[in-house]
Formats: C-alpha cells, sequence, structure tokens
C-alpha cells in the first residue's frame, strides 16, 4: 500500500489525542510471567494492523470468540478513535493490543519528540480504554532504525508470513498463500480493515484448526516457546 494516501484521509481528522487525554505514564510492567509453562506446538500468531475497523473488526471479533482463537491487533490512533469500543473489547475477549503508531507514520528517522507523541502518545489513548498494561510496538509498513528500537520500551513484533492482503482481495489467495507455508511458531500479518481479509482470517483459523493448529497472541506465543518478550529486541517468528 502507498504510504500516503489511505491514512492521509483517515488521519486528517485526527485530534492529538495524546495532547488532550494527559494519562499518567506509570511503570511500565514488563512484568512477564514468570510461570512455567509447558512447551507446545502447532502454534500461529495471528496479527492484525491498522484497526480497529467500525464493521469489519466486529465481524472479525465474533469469528474469532465462536472459534475459541485469540489475535493480536497492532492499532493506529485515528482507527481507535472510530471505535473505542472494539478496543475495550478485544482487551476483555483476551486479545493482546499493540501500537502501530498514532498517525500510521514511517518511524525511523523521527526526532525522539516525535517518536514518542507517535508511540507513548497512543500507549496513552490506549490506557484510558484498557487500562496500563504492556503495549509492544509494530512500526508501520516494518520500517525502523536503531533509535525504533533504543525508543520502543517494548518489544517490536514483526511478522514472518506476509500475504499481501491488501493488494487485492482475494480471499482464496490469501488463504492459500498462509496454509500452504506456515510453520510451528509463524507470525501472520494481516489487516482488520478489510473484510476479505477478515473471512480469509477465519477460513484460516477453520481450515488449520482441523489441522490441529491454535491461534494464540505473541505473547502467548513466546510463552509457549519458553521465552519472553524483551524491551528493545525484535521478533518475527518464535520458533
Ligand atoms: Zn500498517
Amino acid at each position: 500500500m502507498g504510504r500516503t494516501g489511505r491514512f492521509t484521509v483517515l488521519c486528517l481528522m485526527l485530534t492529538l489525542l495524546a495532547a488532550v487525554r494527559a494519562y499518567p505514564v506509570g511503570e511500565q510492567s514488563s512484568a512477564d510471567l514468570q510461570v512455567e509453562v509447558p512447551r507446545q506446538e502447532k502454534l500461529l500468531a495471528l496479527t492484525f494492523d491498522d484497526g480497529p475497523h467500525p464493521e469489519h473488526t466486529a465481524v472479525l471479533l465474533d469469528g474469532l470468540r465462536d472459534r475459541g482463537a485469540k489475535a493480536t491487533f497492532f492499532l493506529v490512533g485515528c482507527q481507535v478513535e472510530l471505535a473505542p469500543e472494539l478496543v475495550e473489547r478485544m482487551a476483555a475477549e483476551g486479545h493482546q493490543i499493540g501500537v502501530h503508531t498514532l498517525d500510521h507514520v514511517q518511524v525511523n528517522g523521527l526526532s525522539r519528540k516525535d517518536f514518542d507523541g507517535q508511540v507513548e502518545g497512543l500507549r496513552r489513548v490506549l490506557y484510558g480504554l484498557i487500562g496500563e498494561r504492556d503495549l509492544w510496538l509494530r512500526p508501520p509498513y516494518g520500517i525502523m532504525d536503531d533509535n525504533t528500537l533504543r525508543w520502543a520500551d517494548s518489544p517490536v513484533m514483526l511478522w514472518s508470513v506476509d500475504p499481501e492482503d491488501w493488494k487485492d482481495g482475494n480471499v482464496k489467495r490469501i488463504v492459500d498463500h498462509i496454509t500452504g507455508q506456515v510453520r510451528d511458531g509463524d507470525v501472520i500479518l494481516l489487516h482488520d480493515i478489510y473484510p476479505t481479509s477478515v473471512e480469509a482470517a477465519l477460513q484460516v483459523v477453520d481450515k488449520l484448526g482441523e489441522e490441529g493448529w491454535r491461534f494464540v497472541t505473541v505473547e502467548q506465543l513466546l510463552q509457549y516457546k519458553g521465552r519472553t518478550g524483551e524491551v528493545g529486541q525484535v521478533y518475527r517468528a518464535v520458533r
């Protein structure tokens, strides 16, 4: 997807949420649960960027709930403003929430102030909705630099399977791309702002579910592999 366009339009109306909502930023409890979690296999993490979308994300949440699947959502500030109730629902239903910047901007090359505005700014908005918690970063387009890792204050989550769902909206192609190559511990990139991506995701859960695959959040994926998310570390797949 072009780096201008959709988000420029969507975000033009963005009010600087972070500026008007001054929630205190407390200690981030990077409190990884130090409990023994038995290692498991045939695990996948579905991740959805750029939402929430008022309609399509609601359909996705219904479908995930009906299938007992968990996912991770990397949210954009101007979309959060459109559907804050869906963010609360994600948290209530056991999904993981992360940040994808306030305005869907490339974070490489930003000043510290602008980076914090985009990343911490969105975190503060989300704390107001779902309480303070660890909110991992996924940089838009997966583009970052050394400062991104230095300033993220969380693990940085990329992906290992990318069906480029935004390209043609072809559900069958997206499903085949994913099911044809998944390996244990993969992290799958999708976008819940497209109805075709939502449909594809649910078909993937159904199809792979029949083969014994389970869908967990990225944090759970790390736990089930005996690892914890480290601040400033980049993760793609978790083997
Ligand atoms: Zn994005």
